[in-house]
């Protein structure tokens, strides 16, 4: 097993049966050694700056109903919140002025938030000479080319699982063939283009998380966000088991050994399971790590799921904390934008 792990590391490529045999892979030792060369690919392909991204949840209404998500249209409970065009540029200035270089906008998919708005939001945080990550669902190719042309520079979008049965169970009104199109215009379009997927869904084989690394690979992306799957408890999935804290770590670090340049995110899932977690993502793969600096009163009502951290931290504090950690474990603080390494102009 070690072996194979040399032997992906090396290579960068792994196939489905090798995924397979390490993703089933009981063993403490050997798991902790694929954690290790996770990190000294990390290290020897993007180095030990932590990049910080300032991200903002400007709204939590929704037209979709994904089966899994706490601010899903059916969630009665959820109180919703919106913010103003003036809001988000506050916010984004405000994470200027704490030396972040980076923001990130993620939201539901809100439709208030029209072009011409979008227009005023993306030219607003650009003139703020920071780099903009849009995390704000599907649109149309007319829709990511727009962004991009009023200058967006990233976009996230998880695939959530390349199981298109369980896509289709898990995201009604919604297809995978869609969600797919969605990212290969992202590319078309020059974006740096992150996706991603849960980890511990109802139903999702070990070989379709397999799956999911080879979909990766193949798409070539340039960031990938892993989460663990948590159930919540306002939403169809509430009984589900989720909460896989090792497996979501896992399949962090194989990504991170098949992508080896890509700029991988600590989850704050990862940190929701374990208030140590995003320390331990950053040193079994990770490089990134994404602060909140939305405002304190909207922040406990993005809850995609429960036991979400830093709710009731100031911005400040967010970036205090993070930052300490990451100097405890010897790795410094980036100083750039950030940009993914693997993207090539
Ligand atoms: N609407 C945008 C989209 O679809 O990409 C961005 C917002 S969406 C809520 C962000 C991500 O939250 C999803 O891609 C999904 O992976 C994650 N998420 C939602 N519910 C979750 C849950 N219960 N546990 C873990 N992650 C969850």
């Amino acid at each position: 097993m070690k072996q194979l792990i040399d032997r992906i590391a090396i290579k960068h490529e792994a196939n489905k049966e090798d995924l397979v045999s390490l993703l089933n892979c009981k063993d403490k030792d050997i798991n902790d050694y694929l954690y290790k060369v996770a990190d000294k690919v990390r290290h020897d392909f993007v180095g030990d700056e932590v990049h910080l991204r300032g991200l903002i949840e400007f709204s939590n209404i929704c037209k979709n109903n994904c089966l899994y998500c706490g601010i899903r249209l059916d969630n009665k409970k959820a109180e919703r919140y919106r913010y103003s065009v003036e809001d988000i540029l506050r916010a984004a200035k405000q994470a200027k002025d704490l030396e972040y270089k980076t923001i990130v906008l993620q939201s539901g998919e809100d439709a208030w938030f029209t072009l011409d708005k979008m227009k005023e939001i993306i030219r607003g945080i650009k003139d703020m000479d920071m780099a903009l990550t849009l995390s704000i669902g599907e649109k149309s190719y007319d829709e990511y080319k727009a962004y991009r042309d009023f200058g967006a520079d990233r976009y996230l979008l998880r695939i959530e699982t390349t199981d298109k049965d369980l896509y289709h169970r898990l995201d009604p009104n919604m297809t995978w063939d869609n969600r797919k199109r969605c990212l290969d215009d992202l590319k078309l379009l020059g974006y740096e283009v992150g996706s991603g997927t849960m980890v511990g869904l109802p139903d999702q084989s070990i070989e379709s998380i397999a799956d999911d690394i080879l979909f990766f690979k193949n798409m070539d992306i340039d960031m990938c966000g892993i989460g663990p799957f948590i159930p919540h408890p306002d939403t169809p999935l509430r009984d589900a088991i989720g909460k896989q804290f090792d497996l979501s770590l896992k399949v962090m670090a194989l990504t991170r050994l098949v992508l080896s340049d890509i700029n991988i995110p600590a989850t704050t899932a990862m940190e929701a399971l374990n208030p140590n977690g995003r320390i331990i993502a950053l040193q079994a793969g990770a490089n990134v790590v994404m602060p909140n600096v939305s405002d304190m009163n909207t922040r406990k009502l993005y809850q995609l799921y429960p036991g979400k951290v830093g709710i009731n931290e100031q911005a400040e504090n967010s970036r205090k904390i993070v930052v300490e950690k990451i100097l405890s474990i010897g790795r410094s603080i980036g100083t750039t934008k950030g940009k993914s390494l693997h993207k090539k102009d």
